[in-house]
């Protein structure tokens, strides 16, 4: 399998084309979509192709990863006109962390005010 794709994951099956999703971005590590469920007027999901289940199971020499990440979210922000205002991005990791799909994932969101409580 081409990029370690993980049975039944459901950001493997987007990230591989199985289900098929617009991209608002992509490129050979990463792909771009707005997630499902926006819990903000701008809500997009940055994905690894690669599955890790989560932040903490990251290997230490694949950190470089998550600033890869954060590059692409600044990109899509200017893109989204969010670079003005603000906006957040957050990783979930594992179950009080509230991470429901277990596949690496980073959230951005703005478009509006957040809410300043992180929780
Ligand atoms: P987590 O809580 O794991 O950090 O966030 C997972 C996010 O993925 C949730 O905000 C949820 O709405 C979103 N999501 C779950 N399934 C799908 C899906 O099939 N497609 C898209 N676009 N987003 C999804
Ligand atoms: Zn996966």
């Amino acid at each position: 399998m081409l990029y370690n794709m993980s049975m039944d994951c459901i950001f493997c099956k987007i990230a591989s084309g199985e289900i098929p999703t617009e991209f608002l971005y992509q490129d050979k590590e990463l792909v771009v979509f707005r997630d499902i469920h926006p819990a903000a007027p701008t809500h997009l999901l940055i994905v690894p192709r690669r599955h890790t289940p989560t932040l903490a199971t990251l290997p230490d020499d694949e950190t470089p990863l998550i600033g890869r990440m954060a590059l692409v979210a600044n990109r899509l922000a200017r893109e989204h006109g969010m670079a003005a205002r603000g906006y957040r991005v957050i990783i979930n990791s594992g179950k009080n962390g509230g991470q429901v799909v277990p596949h690496l994932h980073m959230h951005l969101l703005g478009g509006g005010p957040l809410r300043a409580d992180p929780v």
